[in-house]
């Protein structure tokens, strides 16, 4: 097995921070994953395992070993009359997934078109975008015990899916290595334009009978128009999560800021769009040094080019505290902090 020591991961997130890990290696079997487990470096150091560093941001060099994965493949396991369950391995890009899927008119992920990152990674937050979740489509996701080395399956139920949150980002958080996952999908889909801009982009497009592939298209069409290109500029995406207040405590701010953007949740409370109480805080398309918010998106907190990750955490804090102090309202980094 080979480690790399003192090794750069400027390109492996997206960031785009300088960073090092003290150990780096990658992983392109399970059996080789397996047998990692019987080296002393591994044994000896805390792990992070990588996907596509979309969603995370380190503040300082990673004291211990990053493991890449690189496992692949995307085969139909199963099928009847309506269903079809694709099992992808973790190290498969997202987005290329969701195209693959696309082109075989299987229906479920086509809202989720363009999200950065690896499919390993997508249960972890139950990626979201476009009213439709991982937890909607996701049959089962299959791990390894990092200290066993032992398989296991969860089910959907198992994974306790939540608005951007799983099981896996907490208390099994650094547990497993997902290997793969099988998901659900359908052969005669169901379309969810109703969400966001959808529409009025198939409407732009000449779209009058949806298919898998135009609603990918549009959603393809109306991110690249307003969120920023990794490869472009340094942004993990939505920095934090949309939160979630009581009725009462809507009700409160409506009152003070009828502006106020919410979104009423199946279970009486309200879901606050984040961007809205960032932007009214002054902070859209500000710039502090290289660390900024973007200008189309409050949301995205992003590197000009030589930002550090403690000044874009730094940032991050200066806007959790100006959006307690002016709405008493505590949001909650989406980001995973190294
Ligand atoms: P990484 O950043 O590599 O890892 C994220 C976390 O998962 C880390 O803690 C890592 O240790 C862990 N992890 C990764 N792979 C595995 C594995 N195989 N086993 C165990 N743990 C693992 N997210 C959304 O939900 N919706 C969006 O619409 C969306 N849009 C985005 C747009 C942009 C421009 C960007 C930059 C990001 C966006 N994101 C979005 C966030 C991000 O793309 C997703 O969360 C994505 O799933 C992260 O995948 P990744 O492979 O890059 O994960
Ligand atoms: P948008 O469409 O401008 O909407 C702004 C916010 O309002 C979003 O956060 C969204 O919540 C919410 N919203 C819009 N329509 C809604 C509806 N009909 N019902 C309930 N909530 C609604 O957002 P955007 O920035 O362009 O992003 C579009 C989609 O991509 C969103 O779903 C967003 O979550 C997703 N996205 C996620 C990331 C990430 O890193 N997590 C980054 C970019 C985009 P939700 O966020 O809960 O959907």
């Amino acid at each position: 097995m080979q480690f790399l020591s003192k090794y750069s991961l400027k390109k492996y997130h997206t960031f785009g921070t300088d960073v090092y890990t003290k150990y780096f290696t990658e992983i392109n079997s399970v059996a080789q994953f397996k047998n990692l487990l019987q080296e002393d470096i591994y044994k000896n150091n805390s792990l992070l395992i990588l996907g596509g560093g979309s969603n995370l941001l380190f503040t300082k060099n990673y004291d211990g070993l990053v493991i890449k994965n690189n496992l692949h493949g995307v085969d139909v396991v199963k099928q009847d009359e309506n269903h079809v369950w694709v099992k992808a391995a973790a190290g498969e890009n997202w987005h290329q997934f969701v195209l693959w899927c696309v082109n075989h008119n299987y229906g479920g992920i086509e809202n989720l078109s363009l999200i950065p990152g690896c499919v390993g990674a997508s249960p972890m937050q139950n990626i979201g975008a476009y009213g439709v979740e991982i937890k909607d489509v996701c049959d089962t996701v299959n791990a390894i015990d990092v200290q066993t080395g032992e398989e296991i399956t969860f089910t959907n139920a198992n994974c306790k899916f939540g608005y951007r949150e799983s099981i896996f980002k907490h208390i099994y958080k650094n547990k497993y290595l997902i290997t793969s996952v099988v998901f659900k999908l359908n052969k005669k889909p169901v379309f969810n334009t109703s969400y966001g801009a959808i529409e009025q982009e198939l409407k732009t497009m000449g779209v009058t009978q949806p298919s898998v592939k135009a609603i990918s298209d549009a959603v393809i069409n109306i991110r690249s128009s307003k969120l920023p290109d990794p490869a472009k500029i340094g942004n993990a995406g939505s920095f934090f999560k949309n939160p979630e207040v009581s009725k009462q405590k809507h009700d409160e701010l409506k009152q003070q800021h009828p502006n106020l953007v919410a979104y009423a949740l199946d279970n009486g409370n309200y879901k606050l769009a984040a961007g809205w109480l960032i932007e009214q805080c002054g902070f859209k398309g500000k710039r502090f040094g290289d660390a900024g918010v973007h200008v189309n998106q409050a949301l995205v907190l992003v590197n000009y080019g030589t930002a550090n990750g403690s000044e874009i955490y730094n940032l991050s804090q200066q806007i959790l505290d100006a959006v307690n102090n002016a709405y008493g309202v505590t949001l909650e980094r989406e980001v995973n902090i190294y």
